[in-house]
Order: C-alpha cells, then sequence, then structure tokens
C-alpha cells in the first residue's frame, strides 16, 4: 500500500466526471516513467514478502474471540517507539537480540480492515541465499513486535478470515450497529473498515458504480444435518434503511450459499504476497508471464479459507470473495442489460487473475492470448504513439478499462509529472495475481513484479517456506530460461479449479508438459527444434527459419498439484485422490526437483541447503498431501469440536477455540518448539494446546518439558 494523501475524495457522480481526466493524465505519468526506466540495466536482484494479519481479542476467560478494531492505535504506538524496540523476548538467539541496531526493522502498515495490519521486512532482501533463511526470523520478529504493541489481550494472527466477521451479535471490539451510510451492510458495520477517507470511499464508490450493494456469495459446506435447501438464516428480508435494503428482496442471497454484501468480507482477508525487482524491464516482463501459470497451483496449495460468517463453505480459498467483494462493474458491464451508457462488456472483475501476457519472449505464441481480451484503443494508441511496443501497450490499456475509485479533488489541480499519482491510482486498484510495478516516479529503483494469489499461513514456518519457494522456482525460471506458457484463459479456469474443496489433492489444472526451453538448431542445412536447458535464440531474419509449431493444445494437459510439484514420477508414487494420467514421454519434471536441479548448479555450502531444504519438504508434503493445508486443518479442527453439530454452523465458541488454537501454535513457534511436525497434519488438540487452554503459558517449564508432553 503506498502513502495515504489526505485531502477531498469525491463521491461518486463526481468521481465519474473526472475518470476520463484521471486516466488520461495517469497515461501521461506512465509514459512518463516508461521513457525515463525502459533502458534501465542492472538493477538488483531484490526481492520482499507482505504478511497481512488479523487482529483478535482473546482470553481465555472471556466467552468469545472478537476482532480489535485498533489497528490505528496499534500503528501509532509502532510510530511512536522511535526503535521499535526489540528485547529478546521478541528475538531469542538471533543477531536482533537486544540489540535493536543490529537489525533492520520491519515496517508496519494499515490495510482495508479496520482489524488488520501489514508488515514488510525493513528492507527487500538480496540475492544472498542466507536472506533465504532469515525471512522466517524476520517474520517472527515482525509478528513479536506487533505482538508488543498490542494490548495483553490482542494478537496478530495470520487467519486469512475472521470466521464470525458479519455474523449476529457483537464480533468487534468495540462493537458498533450495522447499515451504516458508506458500506450500507446488513452484516458489518462501516466502523469495520480503517477510518481514512480512502477506504470508505472506496467501498461506497464500488457499491455506487454498480448502483447495488457487492455481492458475495459462496457455497455452503453441505454437512449431514446441514438443512436443504439451506437458506442462510442470517439474512434480514425486512431492512428498509437505504435503498440497497431491496437488493436481498431482489434475490442477492440465493439458497445454498452464504451471502455478504460488502467489501470488508473480502478485503478483509490477509494474504501473502512476493515482490521481484527484475534486472531490467524484460527481464521483469519474463518473471510476470511465467509466474502466471504458477498463480492457480499456489492458491490451491496455500488454501486456508473455509469458513465465512459463521459458516462452513464448499470453497477452500478466499480469491473469488475478494473478486466479488470489489466487483464495481454496471448490469451492463457485467452484461445483464444492452450497452447503452457505458463503453463495454467486462468478463472480470477488477480483482481477477490477470488476463495478459506481456513478455517480449520468441516463445509467446499469439494463441497464448486472450482473443476475447477487452482494451481501450484510445489509451492503446497514446501509449503506442508514444514510443510503448504492442504488447506493453495492451496490457496497460487493459488495466486502464477501468474507472479511478477514489479521486481527491486537490490532485486534479494541474498535472504533476514529477508523481505517478494517476497512474497508480488505475493500476493499484486493479487487483490481478500478477502485478507488474513500474519503477516509481523517481526511478529511483527498478522494475518489479508481484505475485498476489497466496493465502496467509497460520506459522511464520509456512510463510517462510512459500515466498522461499516462489523466490527459487523465479531463479530457476531465469537461470534455465524454463517456459511454463499455456493460453491465459486456462490460467483462468484453473484460477475457478482451485476454489474446490481439496482442490489441491482432488482437482486436476492445465499445465504445460514441457517446461525446457526449446532451441532451434542447423542440422546438415535442415532446421529441427529440440527441448534443451540451453537459452532461446530470438528469431529474426537473419535466422534458420523455425519448423512450424504444432497446434497449441498439444502443449499442455490437466495434472494434479502434486505432478505440478513433485513430478510425474513422485506423483504416481505418492497421489491418493486422483490418478495420474501422463502418457510415455510426457512426464512432467516437477517444480521441486527444477529448483533442486537449480541449487545443485549453484555454489552453496550444506548448511544452507539443509536449511532450505526444510522449506521445500513443506511444500512438496503438501503437494503430495502427506501434510494438510490450513483449509483442510481447520475443517478437521471444527468437525472435531464437542459443539459441532454437523450442520456447517461455527458457533461463537468453536471460533473462540479456534482462535486460541492458532494463537497457541504461534506462542509455540515463538518458543522455538519445532512446530512444523505439527501443522498440517491430524492435529492432537489435547497435547498441542492442553497447556494453552488451561492458562498456562506453552512455553512454561521449558522447552524439554515441552517436547517430553508433545512425545507423551
Ligand atoms: P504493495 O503493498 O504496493 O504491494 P509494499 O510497499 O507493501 O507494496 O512492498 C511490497 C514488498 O516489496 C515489500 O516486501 C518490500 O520490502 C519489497 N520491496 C521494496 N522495494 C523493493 C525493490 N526495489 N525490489 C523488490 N522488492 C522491494
Ligand atoms: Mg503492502
Ligand atoms: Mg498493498
Ligand atoms: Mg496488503
Ligand atoms: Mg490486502
Ligand atoms: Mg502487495
Amino acid at each position: 500500500m503506498g502513502l495515504l494523501a489526505l485531502g477531498t475524495a469525491l463521491d461518486w457522480p463526481d468521481a465519474k466526471q473526472k475518470a476520463h481526466l484521471v486516466r488520461a493524465w495517469g497515461i501521461k505519468q506512465l509514459l512518463e516513467i516508461w521513457n525515463k526506466a525502459k533502458g534501465k540495466e542492472r538493477d538488483a536482484m531484490l526481492w520482499g514478502d507482505e504478511i497481512e494479519y488479523l487482529v483478535v481479542n482473546y482470553s481465555k476467560d472471556d466467552a468469545k474471540v472478537l476482532l480489535s478494531l485498533r489497528q490505528a492505535d496499534i500503528l501509532k504506538a509502532l510510530a511512536d517507539s522511535k526503535t521499535l524496540k526489540v528485547t529478546g523476548d521478541c528475538a531469542p538467539g538471533t543477531e536482533a537480540n537486544g540489540d535493536a541496531g543490529n537489525v533492520t526493522l520491519p515496517v508496519f502498515h494499515p490495510e482495508f480492515g479496520r482489524f488488520m495490519l501489514e508488515a514488510t521486512p525493513g528492507k527487500p532482501w538480496g540475492i544472498d541465499f542466507k536472506d533465504l533463511l532469515t525471512v522466517e526470523a524476520d517474520m517472527k520478529l515482525r509478528r513479536c513486535i506487533a505482538k508488543d504493541h498490542m494490548l495483553p489481550n490482542e494478537h496478530p494472527i495470520t487467519l486469512t478470515t475472521f470466521p464470525r466477521i458479519g455474523s449476529p451479535g457483537v464480533f468487534t471490539e468495540p462493537s458498533y450497529p450495522v447499515s451504516g451510510p458508506k458500506l450500507r451492510s446488513q452484516f458489518v458495520p462501516d466502523e469495520i473498515a480503517n477510518p481514512h477517507i480512502r477506504f470508505p470511499t472506496l467501498a461506497a464508490n464500488i457499491r455506487s458504480r454498480r448502483g447495488r450493494k457487492v455481492q458475495v456469495n459462496v457455497p455452503v459446506f453441505r454437512d449431514e444435518n446441514t438443512p436443504w435447501p439451506w437458506k442462510d438464516p442470517t439474512v434480514n428480508y425486512d431492512l428498509h434503511n437505504w435503498p440497497e435494503d431491496d437488493d436481498v428482496r431482489n434475490g442477492a442471497a440465493p439458497d445454498n450459499f452464504i451471502h455478504m454484501d460488502a467489501m470488508a468480507f473480502g478485503m478483509g482477508s490477509c494474504c501473502l504476497q512476493i515482490t521481484f525487482q527484475a534486472k531490467n524491464i524484460t527481464e521483469g516482463r519474463k518473471m510476470y508471464d511465467q509466474l502466471s501459470p504458477l498463480g492457480p497451483i499456489l492458491l490451491a496449495l496455500t488454501a486456508a479459507t473455509p469458513v465465512y460468517k459463521g459458516f462452513l463453505a464448499d470453497t477452500d480459498v478466499r480469491w473469488n470473495q475478494i473478486s466479488r467483494a470489489v466487483d464495481d462493474r454496471t448490469p451492463e458491464e457485467m452484461g445483464e442489460k444492452p450497452l447503452k451508457n457505458d463503453r463495454w462488456r467486462i468478463p472480470k472483475s477488477r480483482y481477477a487473475s490477470n488476463s495478459t501476457y506481456i513478455s517480449t519472449d520468441s516463445r509467446l505464441r499469439p494463441e497464448y492470448m486472450d482473443p476475447n481480451l477487452v482494451i481501450d484503443p484510445e489509451i492503446k494508441q497514446q501509449l503506442l504513439d508514444g514510443g510503448m511496443d504492442d504488447r506493453l501497450a495492451t496490457h496497460f490499456a487493459h488495466l486502464f478499462i477501468r474507472d479511478p475509485i477514489v479521486i481527491f479533488n486537490e490532485d486534479l489541480q494541474e498535472l504533476d509529472l514529477t508523481k505517478t499519482d494517476h497512474f497508480e491510482n488505475i493500476q493499484s486498484t486493479n487487483w490481478q495475481h500478477m502485478r507488474f510495478k513500474p519503477p516509481p516516479a523517481d526511478n529511483s529503483i527498478g522494475w518489479r513484479v508481484e505475485f498476489r494469489p497466496m493465502e496467509i499461513q497460520i506459522t511464520d514456518f509456512e510463510n517462510a517456506a512459500f515466498s522461499v519457494f516462489i523466490v527459487l522456482i523465479t531463479r530457476a525460471i531465469l537461470s534455465f530460461d524454463l517456459n511454463f506458457y499455456i493460453p491465459i484463459v486456462k490460467v483462468d479456469e484453473n484460477m475457478e479449479t482451485a476454489h474446490a474443496r481439496n482442490a489441491n489433492l482432488e482437482k486436476k489444472f492445465w499445465f504445460r508438459k514441457n517446461p525446457f526451453p526449446v532451441r532451434t538448431t542447423r542440422r546438415g542445412g535442415s532446421t529441427s527444434r529440440s527441448a534443451s536447458g540451453a537459452s532461446t535464440p530470438n528469431g529474426g531474419p537473419s535466422r534458420p527459419a523455425t519448423p512450424p509449431l504444432g497446434p497449441v493444445e498439444d502443449e499442455y494437459r490437466l495434472m494434479s498439484v502434486n505432478e505440478v510439484i513433485n513430478g510425474t514420477a513422485y506423483a504416481k508414487a505418492t497421489s491418493k485422490e486422483v490418478t495420474e494420467d501422463a502418457e510415455e514421454g510426457e512426464e512432467f519434471p516437477g517444480l521441486i526437483p527444477l529448483v533442486e536441479s537449480y541449487l545443485d548448479s549453484v555454489n552453496m555450502d550444506v548448511a544452507t541447503r539443509c536449511g532450505l531444504a526444510r522449506y521445500l519438504d513443506l511444500i512438496r508434503k503438501r503437494a503430495s498431501g502427506e501434510l494438510w493445508t490450513a483449509a483442510r486443518w481447520i475443517r478437521d479442527f471444527i468437525a472435531r469440536h464437542p459443539e459441532y453439530k454437523k450442520d456447517s454452523v461455527v458457533s461463537e465458541e468453536i471460533t473462540k477455540d479456534l482462535v486460541g488454537a492458532v494463537i497457541a501454535i504461534g506462542e509455540r513457534e515463538k518458543c522455538g518448539l519445532g512446530i512444523d511436525d505439527l501443522i498440517g497434519q491430524v492435529p492432537d488438540l489435547e497435547k498441542l494446546f492442553g497447556n494453552f487452554l488451561k492458562g498456562k503459558s506453552p512455553c512454561g517449564g521449558g522447552q524439554a518439558a515441552l517436547e517430553q508432553e508433545l512425545k507423551d
């Protein structure tokens, strides 16, 4: 999240009038930075993660766990404590111990939900493999420092969503009445959003542009005692405060779906994002394309979102819910009414999987592109006239079909080409699963690519593991010039597939059969194509002609997550839920083996390699089903809770114990206990949390006692 400018935010009817101006100025700013930065070379290979937290108010003596709305106070406390005191408690045994001078202190950011917090490392990580082993300690440090600036009963936790947000009764501290003027939600109060004017305006203008409230409907999980057809019992059909209260009377809440009606249900979710800096724009564009097809796979593998508004959902991930929670399309744009006032039909929400490839890679076949991509042709022409190439111009002309949602009047006095604010206005409200980030106006840093689909994990060990994995696969992609291209519409399809319960084990995803680059060689006068580890020469007039490529459909097939991650042989040996149907010669090597080959190819000491192996092992076992996703773990926790009546209802008591367990896991991780053997498999709750739930410190008695306790 960028700096939060202050000013007068325009309501939708006024903002709409200015949308064209903001787009026009945004494009000018983009061309300015593009011209300045397109030739930038040799930027350092940097990367950084973002961790988002929910802040909960939990005490074993209270009947329920609540979301704490003290984000502003917590951020202020963090900002006020000059050195963000790093105590021995926060960083036992690390270089940070007791001396804040030795560590780069993390940075804390506000988020949409007033119950959320974001933390990033104090500065991005570098190329050094040691950084990959530091990130976990840094994540723990961030969590610990955050906790140190909270009230004793407040805890930063990394569940993607709060299980009972929007449920009847009290779920925040303090509590406010629902049905406020900005969100007009019948489930959550306006005070659920960060009070900075940007956020309520964002929510209100999305609603206003749509002409009704957002509709976030998630299929409910049908358990043995779930009444069927199921009618969301929390929907109020008799509310008459706002015109939007008619939405549910007009069919917004269909049977068998959990119904939600506000941005907070989506943007109140926590995720794990990784940003890379490329050495130049060409490399950045390649990273963007090659990481794209990995998005749905990593979404399925990090699945952690099985509960909404107090009910078990029939999906495992947050993605579509956020998509719907910020979907500002009008009925005309959605194709519900003939086009009259709007310019085009738009198939996807502004929060969705990305729709174009942008690389200059000669392996990018036109067939991979979406033939129905909606772009603004005038914007594209301006970019072309400004010297931008067709592919990149197409990408931005697609992002710029959207209106700016939040416009500050003060920013419309004159165009300032030393800024990128208008460009960023459109760019940063296109929430796609990859983001191509141009340098800032001062050109001080390089071209960056952000990988955005992953769900936040309960422990920092897991968050570090997924971060490290994405970094390593990115390096393998660049080092071996790997090719993961499939048609972009197949990536969309995979994104849908990733939502299914246990998709990581039970579903199949489109994936490219051969990830190796194809080299064009000349043999005895004829040209042949062969797969090899060498880089692909650019095709050009002076090069030998390449024989025609086969049909695109022959390049990819359906694979399980296990096969994609671990390779065909491993998957055949370990898959339980699905059969692998690779044919002779179609064996996929697997992303982990590719990473291992990459690691074999670089100099690395044994300790570092072993450290990385811990993380790769988690990914490997998650993909094979040996370890569970958080979604499955949470479902299991709920199913075995004595209060659960097999009716899909996640009660206040269950929620309290679930959050308690999550806090306890965090405490154990903080004590330096090996939680990696405990998460992701059938949890023995008494052993895991017995002490904690009895109100004793899980660290009490020392590590030895705990390890003994776990063995018993
Ligand atoms: P946003 O919220 O817009 O995605 P943030 O400012 O929260 O962006 O930062 C995203 C991540 O990018 C952070 O981990 C940060 O450390 C990292 N980062 C900052 N500068 C660079 C850079 N030059 N190259 C790569 N990553 C960077
Ligand atoms: Mg951020
Ligand atoms: Mg952000
Ligand atoms: Mg964020
Ligand atoms: Mg967010
Ligand atoms: Mg980000």
